[in-house]
């Protein structure tokens, strides 16, 4: 068995698209990433009040003639 081609699994940086940086764990040393917990829609919410707006306007265009 070769043990010495196994990559080292350490701490590596990563740079986000938004300028964020934080670490985590991998084999690579840096790291670049478009989206982050930071940036991320999942996680800042903006999809979901997308979503909510749509709905918003949906009730307005089936509400809003009647009125
Ligand atoms: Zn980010």
């Amino acid at each position: 068995m070769k043990e010495k081609i196994h990559p080292q699994y350490g701490e590596a940086k990563v740079i986000c698209g938004c300028g964020n940086t934080f670490t985590t764990g991998s084999v690579k040393k840096e790291l670049r990433v478009d989206v982050c917990s930071a940036c991320h829609p999942f996680f800042t919410g903006q999809q979901r009040n997308m979503a909510a707006r749509g709905r918003i306007e949906k009730f307005n265009k089936r509400y809003g003639q009647e009125g």
